[in-house]
């Protein structure tokens, strides 16, 4: 249950988008960055101008990406998509930037990963609306300065600590998104239900919403899986039982941990003694890519009082100790 979208079918990815909000009226939670943002794209509207550029930081799955087609959506422009590691060359970004429209948003997702030469590039871009590009090649090479539209980069990334001072300074709005509460997470599965037609009761898509991770993607992948097992096992309709029945099925526990976050603190737990420990041994003792324990699983834990984070390493909570089943042994003479 990854909630990074690399590693969603092509399938899933086409219900991504039927169950992507399409403005902000149907976005739920988040309530500040959403107040915000709305403030911002009326006041750029009414002067006609494009939107500050805006940054979007946080975990996979919380809605950055939906976002940034909302802000182009409201403001009433295209959106173009790419992604920091696609851009390879100046001239890959130079492509896009020409052709954008005035008040178009670029979005560029994971935009800690450009390259540092793009990242340069993207400066002059964003400050004078202004790019330089090389034309001809040998002796006869000269740079040429090319006007662009007015246009708003929106950066979604979900290692904020990554970015240079430089390319963050250029971003006149910053946004964070947090993890949802059960609630809004309610909220959403109700509204996917309605668009996919899934017969669900309330008590379901709350027992759903309180097993996934906070994260609008996971719930709405939950969901998903959960509905095929009561087409399956079931009448078609979800209840509480079949969806306790799935969940546990799927490996997600009942305080909403999967299979990776157990694995995570057990190893910690059994094998470094609670900690601390260092990520990059975590991260090979359980197999996972430190990258991903880091922005994935950790903040969760963190978040939810299973983990900490210490200059000496991560360490294990006494809840994680008590949601696994394990005594934490007694403080030993040193
Ligand atoms: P990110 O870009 O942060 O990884 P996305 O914007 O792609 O996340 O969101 C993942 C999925 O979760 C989308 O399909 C979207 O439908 C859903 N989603 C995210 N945020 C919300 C929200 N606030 N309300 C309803 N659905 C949401």
């Amino acid at each position: 249950l990854d909630a990074t979208a690399e590693h969603l079918s092509a399938a899933e990815r086409e219900i991504e988008k039927v169950l992507r909000p399409g403005d902000f009226a149907d976005f739920s939670g988040q309530p500040g960055v959403v107040e915000n943002l709305r403030v911002f794209v009326q006041a750029a509207r009414l002067r006609g101008e494009s939107l500050d550029h805006v940054l979007l930081h946080g975990p996979p799955g919380l809605g950055k990406t939906t976002l940034s087609h909302i802000i182009a959506n409201e403001m009433g422009v295209n959106i173009r998509i790419t992604s920091g590691p696609v851009l390879d060359k100046p001239g890959d970004l130079a492509g896009l930037l020409t052709n954008l429209e005035p008040n178009d948003v670029l979005f560029i997702d994971e935009i800690h990963r450009l390259s540092p030469v793009v990242e340069e590039y993207l400066y002059s871009a964003m400050e004078d609306f202004r790019i330089d590009i090389m034309i001809e090649t040998g002796p006869n090479a000269r740079s040429v300065q090319i006007q662009l539209s007015p246009f708003t980069l929106v950066g979604a990334t979900t290692r904020s600590g990554l970015l240079t001072a430089p390319l963050r300074s250029r971003f006149g709005i910053n946004a964070r998104l947090s993890y949802y509460d059960a609630a809004t997470l309610e909220k959403i599965i109700m509204r996917s239900c309605g668009i996919l037609k899934v017969d669900i009761s309330p008590d379901a898509a709350s027992e759903i919403a309180r097993r996934s991770r906070g994260t609008p993607r996971i719930a709405n992948l939950l969901l998903r899986r959960v509905r095929d097992f009561a087409q399956i096992k079931g009448n078609g309709s979800i209840d509480l039982k079949i969806a306790q029945f799935a969940l546990s099925a799927l490996l997600v526990d009942k305080n909403g941990l999967d299979e990776m976050d157990n694995r995570i603190l057990a190893t910690i737990i059994d094998k470094f003694r609670g900690g601390p420990v260092g990520l990059t041994t975590i991260a090979t003792a359980v197999g996972e890519d430190p990258g991903t324990i880091e922005e994935v699983y950790e903040p969760f834990l963190i978040q939810e009082g299973y983990l900490m984070r210490t200059p000496r390493g991560r360490e294990a909570t006494p809840m994680a100790y008590s949601h696994l089943g394990k005594i934490k042994p007694g403080n030993q003479a040193e």
